[in-house]
């Protein structure tokens, strides 16, 4: 049978530019993949010591092709002169380079089995080198940054790679080692040939580290690591091998898969970008993320054990069945925090799940899909240079919200029991999403289509009021799906609604936008909570009844779950304008104030500081700034758990603006400590530092430079330095500060740069930086070329954070009027970010 891939491409000319335009077009993907088989690659690489001089490489890739018809491209995005001889077939070639493409005259290649060699420079930018460690990361495009192969997802190759470096050096990589052979000065390590995988997931690190192993009842593991602190590694590496061991266990059995790779083995890296990366036999991780102080809180012993989940099941949900596209990427994100989720809870049966589940997931998916840039959860994607976009809110937490509803569609069990199949049936390939669906759809009898296309595939979400209608019998309650964009689009879910009546409560399912489906009630309702699942999805719009009800009474309700769920409600309805900022702020200074739950208490810290900042006028804000900080002082002083009083404390440093407050915290920094006598660390105190001088109380100058002494960490002072200037009370430093990050030089540390930028448009200060605000927007397309694919984000999120007036909003409108063509996913990045300037 002839596949229609083959068809498509013996039938039509190539698009030339598009196969051949910078980065992997979707159109060479397809072509590739349709046409490149059975890739190996056997990889050397030389590493010198130090982290300037150039490291070198051989690589040899084997493969057939089943289709001369297009000259074959391989990718290696490198100056020109880092290809230094390619040979095709035995005969040396000169090779023609164009776009970061190698590109191989179909004249020199067979129909058949094929061998390219070349001998190059290794480009830098994804290797991390360091002075005496380097590692490579590759997600997701990246790894032909270093080294000529076919870099997209579904061209699964085996690597067999050999290292060269310098004696001392310790090396890891996917597969086990399996020679080694040392000279005086270097070393030799030749890894195992490994098993199909993709591009993204090849990686190999090098350098100064130490080596642990350990046996769990005959699962071999190794951790590399370079701790040096006392007692770190004593402290926790048992329960980190132990946390491992457990998720591995946990996910053969949910798979009936066995692990599927040749080793297991981890490393713990200084200052890692993410906190883990799946790397099958060599997974990354934040060596803080994994080494905790002692008498770690729940919640870190929580993330962590959390995080091993995570990457642990990438290794079936990523590893071994792997997205086709990265359009899908998603879906090896939301199986692996859907799995965790399972392998960790049970293990900590003091902390509400539920809860933690609804506060983390569903304010951040709503403050993205409720903007005008909001995106699907599948989103388009033309070449994978554009890959690093599709990271962000909706698919690290609407997707897993989504997640749950098909579960409960299908049906736990059914849903694992589909999983199996697919993973079976996709094993050491790649699959997508929709393959997923009608394999459920067959397991289960459930018609899921559709809800997937409204789910998955459209952006936005739905936007549900409810409807009283009073009839002789009493009182009609159902819900009507608002479609603000003229589309008539309905998201299928089931609502879990409340209603309370001046005697009675009265609970109910009912299906929005469906007469037929509604709750009837004898009397007029006093308030409809729309849904007490906490698994809805929407904007849930209150009547004022409704509002005035809950403004009174939202802190009688006993079950802290529904308190969580119809808070998040209400801070819609601010967003939406439905509550007067002035209500909500009386009613969660008081939920603040007697909230007993731990999560719901820091959810509540964080949009208290929301209205503050951002819904109050500064009138407002000025007539309770100072019974704010009375209440919030007092809880400093009374708190004596350490956490609890360092949260209270971090809010009120936020929200501080009168003299006395002001006043406390210039104390709190002399003292260097908090009532009771709790010291604060250097991070803290720096913190403090920066936001007395940028609320400018007192000689800012001079606590600027009694910080400076206090510093005993080069990189922190570094750090402090580099922000200290967007703090400043004048504008030339300002000034000069800002223009400095039009080199891309002062952007490197941009966890630095985004600290700078939020002191720099403070809200108090932000009419002062309002001229900040076009260049900032200039500067976008530039900032994703050379940044990390979270950079564009956060940059332009904390530029207009803070802003709130009409100037800043019409710049933002101007700038995207001026640029109709300007490109797609930042125009996005940028709707998102100017949600609440356009909604004034
Ligand atoms: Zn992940």
């Amino acid at each position: 049978m002839i596949v229609p891939v083959l068809l498509f491409v013996s039938c039509n000319p190539i698009n030339e530019e598009k196969y051949f335009e910078e980065g992997v077009s979707k159109l060479l993907a397809t072509y590739r993949y349709a046409t490149v088989n059975d890739v190996s690659y056997k990889l050397s690489f030389n590493i010198p010591e130090g982290k300037e001089a150039p490291i070198t490489g051989v690589a040899v890739i084997d493969f057939s092709l089943t289709s001369k018809r297009e000259p074959v491209v391989i990718d290696f995005r490198v100056p020109g002169e880092y290809l230094h001889s390619l040979t095709v077939n035995g005969k040396a070639t000169d090779p023609s380079v164009f776009n970061g493409h190698i590109i191989i005259d179909k004249k020199v290649l067979a129909k058949s089995f094929n061998r390219i060699e070349l001998s190059f420079r290794a480009g830098d930018l994804s290797l991390n080198r360091n002075e005496d460690f380097l590692y490579t990361l590759f997600v997701p495009d990246r790894a032909s940054t270093a080294f000529p192969c076919f870099d997209q997802p579904d061209i699964k190759a085996s690597f067999s790679l050999t290292l060269d470096i310098p004696s001392g050096y310790r090396a890891i990589s996917n597969s086990p080692s399996v020679a080694t052979d040392t000279t005086e000065r270097r070393i030799t390590v030749s890894f195992a040939e490994t098993k199909p995988i993709s591009t993204y997931l090849f990686a190999f690190a090098a350098g100064k580290f130490d080596l642990l192993e350990k046996d769990i009842n005959g699962v071999k593991m190794e951790m590399l690591h370079r701790e040096t602190r006392p007692g770190y590694i004593e402290n926790n590496a048992d329960e980190i091998f132990k946390l491992h061991y457990n998720s591995l266990k946990w996910l053969e059995k949910y798979t009936q898969i066995p692990y599927p790779f040749d080793k297991f083995g981890f490393i713990l890296i200084p200052s890692f970008q993410y906190s883990g990366m799946e790397h099958p036999g060599s997974i990354y991780y934040r060596a803080s993320s994994l080494l905790l102080d002692e008498s770690p809180t729940l919640n870190e012993r929580l993330s962590r054990a959390s995080l091993i989940a995570h990457e642990t099941s990438h290794i079936w949900f990523g590893d071994l069945v792997t997205m086709k596209w990265f359009d899908d990427v998603w879906l090896k994100e939301v199986f692996a925090g859907y799995m965790s989720d399972k392998i960790v809870s049970p293990d900590f049966p003091d902390v509400n799940n539920e809860l933690r589940f609804l506060l983390s997931r569903y304010p951040a998916a709503y403050a993205v899909d409720r903007t005008r840039g909001t995106n699907p959860i599948i989103q388009d994607l033309d070449n994978m240079k554009d890959a690093g976009s599709l990271y962000g809110a909706i698919i690290y937490n609407k997707a897993p919200i989504v997640m749950r509803h098909l579960e409960n569609l299908s049906g736990e069990e059914e849903l694992r029991k589909g999983l199996q199949i697919w993973l079976k049936k996709y094993s050491w390939s790649n699959a997508r999403w929709d393959d997923l669906i009608s394999v459920l759809e067959s397991e289960t009898h459930v018609p899921l289509e559709e809800w997937s296309r409204m789910w998955v595939r459209e952006a936005g979400m739905p936007i549900l009021s409810p409807v009283v209608t009073k009839q002789q019998d009493g009182y009609f309650i159902t819900f009507r799906e608002d479609n603000p964009a003229g589309t008539i689009r309905h998201w299928p879910q089931t609502l879990n609604t409340m209603i309370i009546t001046g005697t009675d409560t009265i609970t109910g399912e009912v299906m929005p936008d469906d007469n037929k489906s509604f709750i009837r009630t004898d009397e007029e309702p006093l308030c409809i909570i729309p849904d007490i699942s906490g698994r809805a999805y929407g904007t849930f719009l209150f009547d004022s009844v409704t509002a005035a009800y809950l403004n009174l009474h939202i802190g009688d309700i006993g079950d802290p779950f529904l308190r969580g769920v119809l808070w998040i409600n209400m801070y819609e309805n601010l967003v939406n304008g439905k509550i007067a900022p002035a209500n909500f702020y009386n009613t969660i200074f008081k939920a603040l104030e007697s909230e007993s739950d731990l999560q719901l208490r820091n959810y509540l810290a964080g949009r208290f500081s929301s209205v503050f900042w951002d819904f109050l006028s500064a009138p407002e804000r000025e007539s309770v700034a100072a019974d704010a900080e009375t209440m919030m002082w007092e809880k400093v002083m009374q708190t004596t758990d350490p956490a609890v009083q360092r949260t209270w404390f971090s809010l009120y440093q936020n929200t501080a603006v009168t003299e006395n407050g002001m006043r406390n915290l210039l104390k709190t920094w002399e003292n260097t400590s908090l009532p009771g006598g709790l010291e604060l660390s250097e991070d803290e105190l720096c913190t403090l530092t920066l936001t007395i001088a940028v609320k400018d109380y007192g000689n800012a100058e001079k606590i600027i430079a009694g910080q400076r002494d206090r510093i005993t960490e080069n990189d922190r002072l570094l750090r402090f330095d580099f922000v200290v200037p967007s703090v400043s009370s004048e504008q030339a430093v300002r000034d000069a500060f800002f223009n400095s990050l039009g080199d891309p030089a002062n952007r490197e540390h941009e966890p630095w740069v985004i600290e700078a930028l939020g002191y720099l448009h403070h809200p108090m200060v932000a009419g002062r930086s309002e001229k900040y605000i076009l260049t900032s927007l200039e500067m976008l397309e530039e900032i994703k070329s050379t940044g990390d694919i979270f950079f564009p984000g956060n940059w332009i999120n904390t530029t207009l954070a803070g802003h709130h007036s009409a100037k800043a909003r019409m710049t933002v409108e101007k700038f995207l009027d001026d640029h109709p063509d300007y490109p797609a996913d930042l125009k996005l990045k940028i709707l998102q970010a100017a949600d609440h300037l356009f909604r004034q």
